[in-house]
């Protein structure tokens, strides 16, 4: 297995670039993951939820917090390679 393939199937750390490709087109594109720390998924992390949720910043909005988007799923984005 090449690093790039293992890096690809690798888990979506904090402050990792990713690809969002979910239901919103309008957002489609380059991101900032973190951890989504909304009351929600705070509870079901607490729960020992395994469907881990992520909140996306746009790294080239002017204010990246009033654009972020809540609870991705993380079948909506893929890890890009500007992490490599
Ligand atoms: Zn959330």
């Amino acid at each position: 297995m090449s690093d790039t393939l293992f890096a690809s199937l690798d888990l979506i750390e904090p402050g990792d670039v990713v690809v969002y490709h979910g239901s919103i087109p309008a957002h489609h594109g380059l991101h900032i993951a973190h951890p989504c720390a909304c009351a929600y998924c705070a509870s079901a992390d607490y729960l020992g939820s395994t469907d881990v949720r992520y909140r996306l910043t746009d790294p080239f909005a002017e204010d990246p917090d009033a654009t972020a988007l809540c609870c991705v799923r993380r079948r909506s984005i893929t890890r890009s390679a500007a992490n490599a």
